[in-house]
This record gives C-alpha cells, sequence and structure tokens, in this order.
C-alpha cells in the first residue's frame, strides 16, 4: 500500500538530487502528497496533482511527479507548476512564490482531457466552445474564488496552480451548451 510517508521519502530523495527543496509550508506540502498518493491508488502511477490525468500512460506521460516542465519551472519561476518543488531561495524565503504558467501545450491537454481542457481566465470562452462542440452535455466548471483561475474538470484540482489555494476553495458552476452559443 502506498503511503503519504512513501510519497515524501520520493520526493525528498529527488528533490536532494536535483538540489532542490519540498515547499516548506507543511499543510500545503501534505495536500499535494495526498493528491499524488491519490493518483497513484488510481492510476498506477503518481500523475501530476494539479492536473488532469488521462488515465492513459503514454498520455500522461510527461505529467508523471516530476513532471516534464519541473526544471526549467523551477529554474525560470522558482517552482514547479504545483509548487511541490521549490529552488532554494523560494524555500528559505529570499524569492517569494510566484505563480507559475502552465508549460504544457494545449494539444496535450486536449488529448488527456478528451472532452475538456483547462484554461486561464483569459482564453476560457474560447475553451468552452471547445469544449461545448466535443461534449453536448452539462460541463463541469471549476474556478477559484481565490484567484479566478478557470478549469474544466471532473472534480477541482488539489491545489490551484496559480495562486495555491486548496481545493475547498474551487466552486463549481454548471453551464449548459445551448447557453453558450
Ligand atoms: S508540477 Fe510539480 S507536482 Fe506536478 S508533476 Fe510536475 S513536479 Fe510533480
Amino acid at each position: 500500500m502506498i503511503t503519504v510517508e512513501t510519497v515524501q521519502q520520493r520526493a525528498e530523495a529527488d528533490a536532494k538530487t536535483y538540489g532542490y527543496d519540498l515547499n516548506p509550508n507543511p499543510d500545503f506540502l501534505r495536500d499535494l502528497l495526498e493528491g499524488l498518493k491519490k493518483n497513484e491508488e488510481r492510476y498506477g502511477y503518481p500523475s501530476c496533482p494539479c492536473r488532469l490525468a488521462s488515465g492513459n500512460f503514454e498520455v500522461d506521460r510527461d505529467i508523471m511527479c516530476p513532471c516534464d516542465y519541473r526544471d526549467p519551472d523551477v529554474a525560470e519561476f522558482g517552482a514547479c507548476y504545483c509548487a511541490l518543488y521549490v529552488r532554494k531561495d523560494v524555500f528559505e524565503g529570499k524569492t517569494p512564490l510566484q505563480p507559475v504558467p502552465e508549460r504544457r501545450s494545449l494539444e496535450k491537454q486536449a488529448r488527456a482531457y478528451g472532452t475538456t481542457t483547462e484554461v486561464s481566465a483569459e482564453n476560457k470562452v474560447e475553451s468552452v466552445a471547445t469544449a461545448a462542440e466535443a461534449s453536448e452535455i452539462k460541463m463541469k466548471l471549476w474556478y477559484c474564488k481565490q484567484c479566478g483561475y478557470v478549469v474544466f474538470r471532473e472534480e477541482p484540482p488539489y491545489i490551484c496552480p496559480i495562486c495555491k489555494a486548496k481545493r475547498e476553495l474551487f466552486a463549481e458552476l454548471r453551464i449548459r451548451i445551448d447557453a453558450i452559443g
């Protein structure tokens, strides 16, 4: 059985190898580790807790933690997309944690989500239409009450990838397809 402690040990070992640290906020860290554990139990691999996995290993390969985007994100922004891995200056509080934009391509997101796609607030209208064409049913739209980040998926993410708010701060909106056109 996978435990949060096992997931944490794995992440710590990996962070050490690359000279990173794990997020210094214990509650936030615990949420991310819980998310990784649940994803591993659900899919058989630890897909990113801030992104929706397809359940198809080949499609999700790039977002298996640590994902393909971690190193460039840590180098450029000081943290990975979820802020699980952080640079030393961020860990030490010398540099503030900032939102990390999604580096995964929209094509890959669309492949992973099938009828849904993860979007930023700026392009949500376009993405609503895209998802609407593919879906023809009511969709679940979640938005972060703290920063306004918008995401289409079955459940809200464990952590808001933009402002790091917890899952509880996501509210569900229901949109009817016939209301979009
Ligand atoms: S963004 Fe961070 S937590 Fe998510 S898969 Fe990449 S390294 Fe792991």
